[in-house]
């Protein structure tokens, strides 16, 4: 940050941005900055999702999203519902299961996983090696990925879900205050509910873009329908690695030029961008 003598501001969360004339217009609750243009990377996840019929479950019952989940000591004694089959409920799954208790699970039990480390290398070395982080979402390949679910990584969950204490009830469809409905019968004993049913994106707080069926921002590449504002980071923005730490620098650096040649002088040069993430 000193190289670039970047003048950082903290704690500042923008609750609104606006395009007003040729810049954009960015507040806080304390300040009012002014930019000519403005690169949005606040990350792929936003707000913790919970189906909503969650309202209608016991208060005695303990519900926590994925999100604030830290280990099994924040649930109470006795049964405990696990929702969500992607990396973070087979994770939390595994380890509540570990705990003396039975545990269901709710979610897709077919999905498969792949471990952690290939012959001593770690899976985004090797994911690096073959080129599957910059599949791009326009190739025949990349848009099979960008639909298509992905396998669990570093959780074997064919063995987890034979576990003794783990109960697979498939998809959560509803609940009446203890009683909890499954795909695969009712259950009134549960005492604590991890959801880890996923995020949903918020740019609610920037004004005159258009918004896809995701709720993500329309761009290409991040460029988005409005002059000199851009993303950066979200999900398939680009690549499979758009949204992963081993992915981001070519989008930042596609970004950085586009700006470049858009401005006529550069902001951070490419080179001190290159630089900076070689
Ligand atoms: C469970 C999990 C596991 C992951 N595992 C991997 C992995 O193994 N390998 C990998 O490469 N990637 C992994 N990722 C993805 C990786 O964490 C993200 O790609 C990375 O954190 C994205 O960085 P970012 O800077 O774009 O966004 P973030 O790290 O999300 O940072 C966004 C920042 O913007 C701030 N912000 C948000 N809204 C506002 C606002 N309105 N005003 C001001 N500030 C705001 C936030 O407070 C935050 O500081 C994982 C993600 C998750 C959730």
């Amino acid at each position: 940050m000193e190289e670039f003598d970047i003048p950082i501001k903290f704690n500042q969360k923008i609750t609104n941005l606006k395009k007003e004339e040729d810049y954009f217009v960015l507040k806080s609750d304390s300040e009012v900055f002014k930019a000519k243009n403005v690169v949005v990377a606040t990350g792929p996840f936003h707000k913790p999702f919970t189906p909503s019929f969650h309202t209608k479950i016991s208060k005695d019952i303990i519900q926590i999203h994925s999100e604030h989940y830290k280990n099994p000591e924040q649930l109470q004694d006795g049964d405990t519902l696990v929702v969500g089959a992607g990396d973070s409920g087979v994770q939390i799954l595994n380890e509540i299961s570990n705990t003396n208790r039975t545990v269901y699970f709710s979610g897709n039990t077919n999905i498969s996983s792949i471990p952690q480390q290939i012959l001593g290398k770690t899976l985004w070395w090797w994911f690096k090696k073959i080129g599957f982080l910059s599949v791009s979402k326009f190739s025949y390949i990349g848009k099979k990925l960008s639909k298509g679910g992905q396998p669990i990584i570093g959780t074997d969950v064919k063995s987890l879900f034979k576990k003794q204490n783990v109960i697979c009830v498939g998809r959560t469809l509803d609940a009446n205050k203890t009683e909890l409905h499954f795909e695969e019968g009712r259950y009134k004993n549960i005492k604590n509910i991890v959801w880890a049913t996923g995020f949903k994106p918020n740019f609610e707080w920037i004004e005159g873009i258009t918004l896809n069926d995701d709720k993500y921002p329309k761009n290409y590449r991040g460029i988005s329908d409005v002059k000199g504002l851009y993303f950066l980071g979200l999900p398939w923005l680009y690549t499979r690695g758009s949204a992963t730490l081993g992915g981001v620098k070519k989008d930042a650096e596609f970004l950085s030029d586009y700006i470049e040649k858009l401005e006529g002088k550069p902001a951070y040069s490419n080179q001190l961008l290159k630089k900076q993430f070689a």
